[in-house]
């Protein structure tokens, strides 16, 4: 069957097919850098990781280039209106973005242009567009001129007309007409600029886009994508100077994924509903940051609250703790076999990848981890009970599950303590309960396990002393 995806364009899920066998260009629009991302900007940099992996793992080559806008209005206000401090806001906020998306364990993008870094591709593209007669100077700026692009609309299926109708008085009177958008932007006080042939100025944000996913992707590409709010006027307006400009179609498959809406009193208290990576990243792991913003299909709406938070830790650690008790009964059978076409007995691979080629469904994809863990965890009781028939099936099951989980950007057999650093310690405990039984304090020993058993650690009392495994 191969991959499908629903695409914006078409408003429909079609078969991907990319541009070159083998090898796909994706354009992800990244933030703009003038303070801490909104979560449900995250999103999107999660969905796309696993869109990037899920590619790879079907044997593409994949070019994931995402941007930095660090050149923007709310940059410029965030400075306080100086120029210099414009690219120091814009820094910092790059830092911070990039340790955010590696707490949530997005691999970094092959290419991360700034927008800074791109105004001679920018002013090439907008001249390219006056030359051609559809872009205007006006006073220092240069507009878009909306009307002779007779596909405008066809992204997010507005009609011209109907857009023109509506469109607000404009305030600027050079402008032809209100829909009109503004390539570039003449100097104003306080802002950044560059030389152009119009003067002084600064590059409007659609434009920025266009030029650096040009620039690395070449004028037709695969996939584009972000989040829904961007498809207009944002995708609307690239579309219309790319192709305009270079007379080819832009992104052949536009990806969106629906909002995160926040849910509960904890969440809905937060300042202009905004809730803080950092702050969720105190009080949970990134992982199940990652988990949670991966719980519905991405282009559903997602429901983020402090109990969808909580769901997702449980549900993540189900995960961790089989790879941790199948990895100790296994001992050192953590490395995937090395076999070199995988067989797929119980069919989890097929299961799996059939999930993420429906248009990327990690929902259905995760239920067939859970189901695997389910099938293979009462492997793991026999081979503690001293079964060893059941080694070579336990040790298949696992090596696919580390490598079905990874695909979805988890590793967890990482993400539970390790059983190395809490030995020693565990140790000390079981040797201290030993000694309460000794001295027949049956209530200090029976204390120690369940504490121990309220940590996640069950122990049993077996005839060469006592063992423990982790609670599944
Ligand atoms: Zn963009």
């Amino acid at each position: 069957m191969g991959l499908q995806l629903h695409n914006t364009l078409t408003k429909r899920k079609e078969p991907f097919v990319p541009r070159d066998e083998g090898r796909v260009g994706i354009y992800l629009c990244g933030p703009t850098v003038y303070g801490e991302p909104h979560i449900g900007n995250l999103r999107p940099v999660v969905v796309f990781d696993v869109l990037r992996r899920h590619l790879v793992a079907s044997g593409y080559e994949v070019l994931l280039v995402r941007n930095y806008t660090d050149v923007d209005d709310k940059i410029i206000h965030a400075a306080g209106h100086d120029p210099l401090r414009a690219f120091t806001v814009a820094e910092r906020w790059t830092r911070v973005y990039d340790e955010i998306t590696a707490a949530l364990g997005v691999l970094p993008p092959d290419i991360a242009p700034r927008a800074s870094g791109h105004v001679p591709e920018m002013l090439e593209l907008t001249a390219r567009l006056v030359d051609a007669g559809l872009a205007y100077q006006a006073g220092g700026d240069v507009y878009f001129s909306v009307g002779k692009w007779p596909e405008y609309g066809k992204l997010s299926g507005r009609d011209l007309a109907e857009l023109q109708a509506g469109a607000r008085v404009e305030v600027n009177p050079d402008k032809r007409d209100p829909l009109d958008f503004a390539l570039w932007k003449g100097a104003k006080p306080g802002e950044p600029t560059w030389d152009s042939p119009w003067g002084p100025g600064r590059p409007g944000w659609h434009i920025e886009c266009s030029a650096m996913a040009g620039k690395y992707l070449g004028p037709a590409f695969d996939i584009h994508g972000g989040g829904e709010d961007l498809i207009f006027p944002h995708h609307e307006n690239e579309i219309a100077q790319s192709e305009s400009a270079t007379g080819e179609p832009f992104a052949r498959y536009w990806l969106h994924n629906a909002f995160l809406e926040l849910k509960g009193e904890k969440m809905a208290k937060s300042v202009g509903n905004v809730v803080s990576p950092h702050e969720l990243l105190r009080r949970h792991r990134g992982v199940v940051l990652r988990y949670a913003l991966l719980g519905a299909h991405y282009r559903s709406p997602l429901e983020f609250s402090e109990e969808v938070l909580s769901d997702a830790a449980a549900s993540y650690d189900r995960l961790a703790t089989f790879a941790t008790n199948a990895a100790r009964v296994l001992g050192g059978g953590a490395e995937p076999a090395s076999v070199p076409a995988p067989a797929d007995p119980g069919g989890w691979r097929a299961r799996f990848q059939a999930a993420l080629d429906d248009d990327l469904n990690v929902p259905a994809a995760l239920a067939t981890l859970f189901d695997l863990v389910a099938e293979a965890n009462p492997l793991i009781a026999k081979l503690e009970r001293g079964d060893a028939s059941v080694a070579g099936e336990l040790r298949d099951r696992f090596a696919t599950f580390l490598d079905l989980a990874g695909r979805l950007g988890f590793t967890p057999l990482d993400d539970l303590p390790d059983p190395a650093a809490f030995r020693p310690l565990l140790d000390l405990l079981l040797d201290l309960r030993e000694r309460a039984r000794a001295a027949r304090d049956f209530a200090a020993a029976d204390a120690i396990r369940d504490r121990l058993a309220d940590a996640g650690i069950r122990v049993e009392d077996r005839p060469g002393g006592p063992r423990w495994h982790l609670i599944p």
